[in-house]
């Protein structure tokens, strides 16, 4: 390298570097654009958010049923409905209805649920604050302990559900749980630990698990029609063709099979098989599944035969 060049070099280096100060520099004269959180917003950040965001659930307790459509909807069993007999009215009533946001994928299978079947009463909110120390905060009880809270009965000549404003109850949930979970856990657990101390695991195959026998003067006091009840079986036991309606009968696939029976009493197997495949997770030719609509399609065609069927 000659002299000029090295010469050349030196003057394009300190052009670049003072290129980059005076943008740099210019930002010293301009209003900034960003904005610290959570103390210098006009509005919450929440009403910012769009309307459908997904952000922590919330029940809205005096218009729930206690159907538990959307405890038996979560796939990861972040919800836990008690249903008690109140003493004072002796009608049912929830003693607990309790979500696990720390546990929750927000996939909103529940919500749903209770949109379409039931009353609305479960929703996500635009809430989202939710740092916490431990995930012990982030259970929110939606009935706080020791409280009963009757069961919804819509009435016969309401026109619309009654919903309320969104975010009132997570807020107030959230509140509760922030402050009263620890101490509350911590409790439950002293318990769990007390009542398991020194009890010894069950040694595997110790005892078996066999049918469940029931004395004969016993078997005369049972009602036929619960001996009748289809037990519930899993997923795996049910592929036989032959389970698979007791299956769609004892499991959350019920809703899904009672949609697909109304498609096939219009004559839409097309769509009535496409609603049990994505309510069952089935792929098309799976036998059971198509004896299933075999089975359906028999049993419409009968039922119009009967005089009176249509
Ligand atoms: S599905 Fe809706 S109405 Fe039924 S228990 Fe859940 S929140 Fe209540
Ligand atoms: S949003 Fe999904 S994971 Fe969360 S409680 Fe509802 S069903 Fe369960």
């Amino acid at each position: 390298m000659d002299l000029s060049q090295y010469i050349k070099s030196i003057s394009v280096a300190a052009n670049t570097i003072l290129e980059g100060m005076a943008v740099t520099f210019s930002h010293l004269f301009r209003e900034p654009i960003t904005v610290q959180y959570p103390d210098k917003t006009d509005r919450p950040v929440s009403e910012m958010l769009p309307p459908r965001y997904r952000g922590f659930l919330e029940v809205q307790m005096d218009i729930c049923t206690g159907c538990k459509r959307c405890e038996r909807a979560c796939p990861i069993e972040c919800i836990a409905i008690d249903l008690v007999k109140d003493p004072a009215t002796k009608k049912q009533a929830m003693a607990r209805f309790d979500i696990d946001m720390g546990k929750c994928m927000y996939c909103g299978l529940c919500v749903e649920a209770c949109k379409w079947e039931s009353t609305g009463a479960i929703r996500h909110t635009r809430e989202f604050e939710g740092a916490a120390p431990t995930l012990d905060h982030l259970t929110f009880r939606f009935i706080p302990p020791g409280n009963l809270v009757p069961l919804w009965k819509a009435p016969k000549d309401l026109g619309e559900v009654p919903v309320g404003e969104y975010g009132p109850h997570a807020r107030e949930a959230r509140e509760r749980a922030m402050r009263d979970n620890p101490a509350l856990l911590d409790e439950l657990r002293a318990i769990w630990r007390k009542q398991n101390t020194g009890t010894k695991k069950k040694k595997a195959g110790g005892k078996k698990q066999g049918k469940v026998q029931i004395s004969a003067d016993k078997m005369t006091k049972i009602k036929p029609t619960v001996l009748g009840t289809p037990k519930a079986v899993s997923f795996e036991t049910a592929a036989p063709a032959g389970h698979l309606a007791d299956y769609v009968r004892v499991t959350r696939a019920r809703p899904f099979a009672q949609q697909a029976e109304a498609l096939a009493k219009k004559h839409e197997y097309a769509k009535a098989k496409l609603q049990l495949m994505l309510a069952m997770n089935m792929d098309e030719g799976n036998t059971a599944l198509e004896s299933y609509l075999r089975d359906l399609e028999t049993r419409i065609a009968e039922a119009k035969k009967k005089p009176g069927g249509s």
